[in-house]
């Protein structure tokens, strides 16, 4: 995968500029076509594109001329820290915390703070989703996409095993950093959080620099504090579905954050059916209905969970949940026999 970075100076008052939120693919910046105004003070952009777990990770920045070893400083602490989460939180990973839970966590496994934190929020958004989001579900993760090699849909035998693994409740946190698995065949995947936690992080880091315009896409998950060019609102489109070309919305972010999961970009295919790669922890299957969730909330982690629950609840059930809690906002668009139904927040932008 490429990738991509530029440090290049630009003017305030340039044409608008917008994101479109997709998973797995470049993100595409379109052009709106607004005029250009007069320029009035300098600005340094930096923006880059690399490669982290999966997908694509977009950092880009405004600061004045004389934040620029300050902003050079930041930057590279931003790569740095996602180097290290793709290391310590990914599933995929020879090494790392979460490779070592997944290897020897019936014994129980000392891990970092931030590994210990996330898994500790993760139980969190497990209670809160009545299971329906769940990090231990990697076996089920596992079981589907072994079945996608096979060419061939697993069994009830098999179904069962894998199900058999799978529960929160196993997951033991033991203060102030011990990981327990309390079941045999246990494993834990941060897949649908990791991106969000990583957009925080990120966050996190440039704001402590003092940065205060910027977009930070790790994937899917958005986070956007301040303006684009110094002056405009940072407005991000998210995909329709249905339409790979089009937009569906266009929704201004500032100091929040986007996530958007779905079944129509990340998925199996076993004997020529796509299915979802968000599966219900509880009957083991990949969710069916829901075509995209989209969530908008304070922080990405949030997000990044909740649009992943949403998937497997529902839009009765999830919209229920959406609704119970502080500053967040969501959209569901699912397809039900045929018929397609958008469900939204009232204040969803
Ligand atoms: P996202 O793209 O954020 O919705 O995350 C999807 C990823 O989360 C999948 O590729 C799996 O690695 C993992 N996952 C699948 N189903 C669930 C679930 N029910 N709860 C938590 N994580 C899941
Ligand atoms: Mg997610």
């Amino acid at each position: 995968m490429p990738s991509s970075s530029t440090f290049s100076t630009i003017y305030i008052n340039k044409p608008r500029r917008f994101y479109k939120i997709r998973k797995f693919f470049f993100i595409t910046v379109l052009l709106l076509s607004l005029g250009t105004s007069l320029e009035a003070r300098e600005l340094k952009e930096y923006k880059a594109t690399r490669p982290y777990l999966g997908a694509y990770v977009t950092i880009q920045c405004f600061y004045e001329a004389d934040q620029e070893s300050l902003a050079a400083e930041a930057i590279q602490k931003c790569w740095g820290r996602m180097d290290q989460i793709q290391q310590e939180m990914n599933a995929y990973a020879q090494e790392g915390d979460v490779a070592e839970i997944n290897r020897n966590g019936p014994q129980g496994v000392r891990v970092r703070q931030d590994v210990y934190r996330l898994l500790k929020d993760s139980l969190h958004f497990a209670q809160l989703a009545e299971g329906a989001f769940d990090v231990t579900v990697f076996p089920l993760v596992e079981l589907w996409k072994d079945a996608e090699a096979q060419g061939r849909f697993p069994d009830q035998a098999e179904l069962k095993a894998a199900r058999d693994k799978v529960g929160y409740q196993n997951l033991r946190l033991e203060e102030p950093d011990r990981v327990v698995l309390a079941k045999p065949g246990m494993k834990v995947d941060l897949g649908g959080i990791v991106a969000g936690f990583a957009c925080d992080e990120i966050a996190a880091i440039l704001g402590s620099y003092g940065i205060k315009d910027f977009l930070v896409d790790t994937g899917g998950e958005i986070f956007c504090r301040g303006k684009n060019k110094g002056s405009e609102p940072w407005l991000v489109g998210i995909q329709d579905p249905q339409d790979k070309q089009g937009i569906l919305m266009t929704i201004e972010l500032n100091d929040s954050c986007a996530s958007t999961s779905g079944n129509y970009e990340k998925f199996y295919t076993i004997e020529g059916t796509s299915l979802s790669h968000i599966i219900d922890p509880v009957s083991g299957y990949p969710q069916k209905d829901i075509i995209s969730a989209t969530v908008i909330a304070k922080s990405a982690e949030l997000a990044d969970a909740l649009s992943t629950a949403l998937c497997v609840m529902g839009s009765e059930k999830g919209m229920a949940l959406i609704r119970r809690l502080d500053s967040v906002e969501a959209l569901i668009i699912e397809n039900k026999d045929g018929v397609t139904r958008k469900t939204q927040t009232e204040k969803f932008p």
